[in-house]
């Protein structure tokens, strides 16, 4: 599992500047190392939908420190295609999870008890 700053230096090699440039942007895909430790983590933001999430975060563009301006979205697709070798769609993801019953159970509104009375 790459660490944020060796997806940095892959970065600078490819686009030149700095790690600093770019390892704020691998940490946030990797932020979620923080709630599940293993490569299923990588189900949160390691898809399309993720990177373009990245973009809405970060903004369209990155200005590196060389002054450079490159799309963040570039640096998304690295970062999910180093880990994955390919760009999963969340889709992808969701085939893998296993159907639980609690995930679909659903109890008619007036059933739960904190509901407030009607007027
Ligand atoms: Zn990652």
């Amino acid at each position: 599992m790459a660490h944020p700053y060796h997806h940095a230096l892959s970065s600078v090699r490819t686009w030149g500047g700095v790690p600093d440039d770019y390892v704020r942007l691998h940490h946030w895909f990797d932020e979620s190392k923080s709630i599940l430790a293993d490569y299923r983590h990588r189900a949160l933001r390691h898809h399309a939908e993720g990177i373009f999430m990245l973009e809405t975060i970060f903004g369209a563009t990155l200005t590196l420190s060389s002054g450079r301006i490159i799309p963040t979205r570039w640096v998304g697709e690295q970062h999910v295609r180093e880990d994955l070798g390919r760009i999963p769609s969340f889709a992808d993801w969701a085939r893998a999870i296993r159907p639980e019953p609690w995930m679909g159970r659903a109890i008619p509104l007036h059933e739960i008890g904190d509901t407030p009375p009607a007027v």
